[in-house]
């Protein structure tokens, strides 16, 4: 598989160059040259797979460099809990993609550990280091330390803002204990820890044997096993009929996901991610309006981010030639759920069907609840006991789980960094030294 920079079309690469590339440093993002597409013979053969050979038979397609033997053990070592996906029904051949069934409790799972093994793989094959970075808005940074804490030749850099995101997030992040996982808690939001990774990448250069990588959704493995999923389900359970997915979306790397299992040749429908109060996304589909809006502080900090990174991928040449909007909207929709609506829907949820849902999944599925239509399903991303202190303002007598609650009892480990880049880039290239 080839790729193309979304800036250059005379800049073709292999996957293992931009998977092993500094993305800062080229200032472009990647884009298949050409989207494999899945002929319907083959649809009926992956349709009896299972999840684990299921997303070798789809990953392999964009990738090269590794045998195929390399690459299933890779899955196999990283898909081995009981269930990585499962669909619940809801009602009307509607349904709930729960996808948050990992070690970390976040569908940011299901791609970072295959990515950490697939860097180990390549780290070993080229004798290479690996420093790896990573800015979050909550669910990144503990499914990135999880995954990476036992990869040698590897460091991990996580920066979060400070404050921003849930205590059940930060302690996740902050207890597990490695050598290799340094902690930056960044004093303003999301965007900020963002900046600063950039302006890492700009400042430190990679030498022979060792290379900065980011892992952060605009990173194209974590694409490419998201987008398994879409393709996976949209041929199980529907007959083949289109169904559509309805996103929590931040960064828009899940939502793109989807769009690309579309392109292959999946029975998938509408894409719709949802976003809340910070809407950026939503007033670009809906209005081709591209809006600065100040970040606000929500019940789902995973999502409160102002420009999704990945957009630039989808309104990219390759499909849009003249960036018409209305091409956009065939294939992607969007909504929007406002907080105060988010806190009312986790209510009537809670009471009405007995379930406590996280505020992120709660987006889609409102979305869902507003449309009545049929082979539509909600994604959930990630599980409400991360936002504990959020629901229990909303559902007081609500408890918290035993593997939970140990996390209380564990010391954390991360610094506070003020915006003072010269101070923060010492302390990072002290840390790269040790
Ligand atoms: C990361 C995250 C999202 C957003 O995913 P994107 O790929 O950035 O759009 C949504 N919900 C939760 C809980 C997340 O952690």
């Amino acid at each position: 598989m080839y790729y193309n920079s979304i800036n250059n079309k005379l800049n073709i690469k292999k996957f293992s160059n931009i998977f092993l590339s500094n993305i800062s440093k080229n200032k472009t993002l990647f884009f298949p040259f050409k989207i494999p597409k899945i002929r319907n013979k083959h649809l009926n053969y992956l349709k009896n797979l299972n999840y684990l050979d299921f997303s070798f038979e789809i990953s392999k397609l964009f990738l090269n460099n590794i045998y195929e033997e390399d690459l299933y053990n890779i899955l196999y070592d990283s898909y081995n809990m009981k269930e990585i996906i499962k669909l619940e029904y809801l009602f009307n051949d509607n349904y709930l993609l729960n996808l948050n069934n990992g070690p970390t409790l976040t569908f940011k799972d299901i791609a970072m550990l295959p990515l950490s093994r697939l860097l180990n793989f390549f780290s070993l094959k080229d004798k290479k280091k690996y420093l790896i970075f990573c800015a979050t808005s909550g669910d990144t940074g503990s499914s990135a330390n999880n995954s990476f804490k036992d990869v040698k030749n590897s460091k991990i850099f996580t920066f979060y803002p400070f404050n921003m995101i849930s205590n059940i997030q930060r302690k996740q992040i902050t207890t597990l204990r490695s050598k290799n996982i340094f902690n930056y808690s960044i004093i303003g939001n999301f965007d900020t820890s963002q900046y600063f990774v950039k302006k890492i990448f700009e400042n430190i250069n990679s030498e022979n044997n060792v290379s900065l990588i980011s892992v952060n959704s605009i990173n194209w493995f974590r694409i490419v096993m998201q987008l398994t999923y879409y393709c996976y389900i949209s041929i199980k359970n529907f007959n083949y009929k289109n169904v559509n997915f309805i996103i929590p979306s931040g960064n828009f790397g899940n939502a793109l996901s989807a769009f690309l299992a579309k392109k292959m040749g999946f029975p998938i429908g509408k894409i719709i991610p949802c976003t809340n109060d910070n809407f950026y996304l939503d007033n670009y589909i809906k209005n081709n309006k591209i809006e600065n809006l100040t970040l606000k502080k929500t019940i789902c900090p995973s999502i409160d981010i102002s420009i999704p990174s990945n957009f630039s991928r989808l309104i990219n040449k390759n499909f849009f030639i003249k960036k018409n909007i209305n091409n956009i909207n065939n294939n992607i929709y969007s909504d929007k759920i406002h907080n105060k609506y988010i806190i009312n829907a986790i209510e009537y949820f809670y009471q009405q069907h007995n379930k406590i849902y996280d505020p992120h999944t709660i987006t889609a599925l409102s979305s869902l609840f507003k449309e009545n239509s049929k082979n539509q399903v909600a994604v959930s991303t990630s599980y409400p006991i991360k936002f504990i202190f959020s629901i229990k303002k909303i559902i007081p007598n609500i408890k918290i789980r035993n593997n939970i609650k140990n996390l209380f009892f564990l010391k954390e480990n991360y610094k506070i960094f003020s915006q003072n880049f010269h101070i923060l880039i010492n302390s990072i290239k002290k840390n790269i030294n040790v």
